[in-house]
C-alpha cells in the first residue's frame, strides 16, 4: 500500500528548532527584537516600502487592520462568501456589516462588477481575499474604491508572494494581512502580518496590539493584546529564507498537474497575475464528494474542500444575508477539489495524483 500524501504539510527544519532555542535560552520570550527583526524582513521581503506590524493571528490581523482603518459600527465592508470565515468575522468583529459579494468563477476571487453593484452610501470598503494564492482583480477594484471614494483592503492570507502586473499582493490596500498558520505557505506557527499604507495606520496597528500603549502604562486608547512572541517570530525569520524556494516548488509542482490533469478543470491563470498555489484547486462536475472520499480512500491522496459552505449560508454569518443568491459563489462550493501541491511532494507523488485523478475523473463522467 502506498504512504498517504497528506494535502499539506508544514516543512519545519534544524534551523527553525535552534532559532526557538536561542530565543528560549535569551530569556526575553514576549515580543521583542525578534518580532521587530521579522517585520523589516517580512517587508523588505514581499511588500517593499510598506511598514509590517506583527500581530498573534492573521484573524487579529484583520480585525486590528480593519479597526485601524477606521471601520466600525454603521459600515459596510464588502467581502466574499467563497473564502473562510476569518475574512467576514473581522468585520463583524470590528462592529461593521459584512455583506456578501459573487466571486469569478475563473479565478474564485472576488468579481469586480457585482463589488461595484453592491455599493451602497453606508460601504466604507472593499475586502478581496487573494483566494488559494490567487491575486484578485485589484486594479479593477482599485479603480471601484476610488470611483465611489472608499477604501481598499487585503486578505492576502494565502497569497504570500504573489503579484498583479508586477505589483505585489499587500500593497494595494489601506491594510493588508498575511496569516502564518502552519498550512500557509510560510508559518510562525500562528501569527500574522500586516502591511499598512499609511504611518498612521501602521501606529494604530501598533497601539491596538499591545493595549493601545505605546509607552509603558500610557494607554492611549482601549486595545487588545495581540502581540506576537519573540518565538514564532524566530521560526518566522528562518521560514522567510526558505519560503521563495518553497513558492517555486509550489508552482512547478502545479505546472506539472496542469500539463498532465484530465477531465477536470485545471486552475485558470489571470494575465499579469503571479499565482503562488496555496491551493492548486480544480473543478469536478460529477459527484465531489464522492471523488475526494475516492481520492483518499482508494488513492491514499489527501484532498481538501475549501470551503463546502459558503460564508452567507453559516449559522454564523447568515444573517447578514437573508434570502441572498450568490450562484458562482454556490457553483464553487459544490464543485471545488483542493488537490496536494506543496513543496514537499516527490514526483513520485506527483505521478500518483494525476494517475488518480484521471482515473476517477474518467470513471466519474
Ligand atoms: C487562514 C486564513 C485567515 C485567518 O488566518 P489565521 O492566521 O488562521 O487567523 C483569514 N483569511 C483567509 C482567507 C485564510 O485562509
Amino acid at each position: 500500500m502506498n504512504d498517504f500524501v497528506p494535502a499539506a504539510k508544514p516543512v519545519i527544519g534544524d534551523e527553525e528548532r535552534e532559532a526557538v532555542d536561542r530565543v528560549l535560552r535569551s530569556g526575553m520570550i514576549a515580543q521583542g527584537p525578534e518580532v521587530a527583526a521579522f517585520e523589516t524582513e517580512f517587508s523588505a521581503h514581499f511588500v517593499p516600502g510598506r511598514v509590517t506590524v506583527a500581530v498573534n493571528s492573521g484573524t487579529s490581523g484583520l480585525h486590528l487592520g480593519l479597526l485601524a482603518a477606521g471601520v466600525g459600527p454603521g459600515d459596510e465592508v464588502l467581502v466574499p462568501s467563497f473564502t473562510f470565515a476569518a475574512t467576514a468575522n473581522a468585520v463583524a468583529l470590528a462592529g461593521a456589516t459584512p455583506v456578501f459579494v459573487d466571486i469569478e468563477p475563473e479565478t474564485f476571487t472576488l468579481a469586480p462588477d457585482a463589488a461595484a453593484a453592491a455599493v451602497t452610501e453606508r460601504t466604507r470598503g472593499i475586502l478581496p481575499v487573494h483566494l488559494y494564492g490567487h491575486p484578485a482583480r485589484m486594479q479593477e477594484l482599485e479603480a471601484i474604491a476610488a470611483s465611489h471614494g472608499i477604501d481598499l483592503y487585503e486578505d492576502a492570507a494565502q497569497a504570500h508572494g504573489a503579484s498583479l502586473n508586477g505589483r505585489p499582493v499587500g500593497s494595494f490596500g489601506q491594510f493588508a494581512m498575511f496569516s502564518l498558520y502552519p498550512t500557509k505557505n510560510m508559518t510562525s506557527g500562528e501569527g500574522g502580518m500586516v502591511t499598512a499604507a499609511t504611518d498612521e495606520i501602521a501606529r494604530r496597528l501598533k497601539l491596538l496590539r499591545n493595549q493601545g500603549m505605546e509607552r509603558q502604562y500610557e494607554n492611549e486608547l482601549i486595545g487588545f493584546n495581540n502581540r506576537m512572541t519573540d518565538i514564532h517570530a524566530a521560526i518566522g525569520r528562518v521560514q522567510l529564507t526558505k519560503v521563495d524556494a518553497w513558492t517555486r516548488a509550489r508552482r512547478n509542482n502545479a505546472a506539472f498537474l496542469d500539463a498532465n490533469l484530465r477531465g477536470v478543470v485545471v486552475p485558470p491563470v489571470a494575465d499579469g497575475a503571479v499565482h503562488v498555489y496555496h491551493q492548486y484547486t480544480v473543478r469536478v462536475s460529477e459527484d465531489r464528494d464522492r471523488f475526494v472520499a475516492a481520492l483518499k480512500e482508494e488513492h491514499q491522496i489527501g484532498a481538501g474542500v475549501y470551503y463546502p459552505i459558503p460564508n452567507h449560508r453559516l449559522p454564523s454569518l447568515a444573517s447578514y444575508a437573508p434570502g441572498l443568491d450568490l450562484p458562482e459563489t454556490e457553483r464553487a462550493a459544490k464543485e471545488v477539489v483542493s488537490l496536494p501541491v506543496h513543496p514537499s511532494l516527490s514526483e513520485g507523488d506527483l505521478e500518483r495524483i494525476v494517475t488518480a485523478v484521471n482515473v476517477l475523473a474518467q470513471a466519474g463522467g
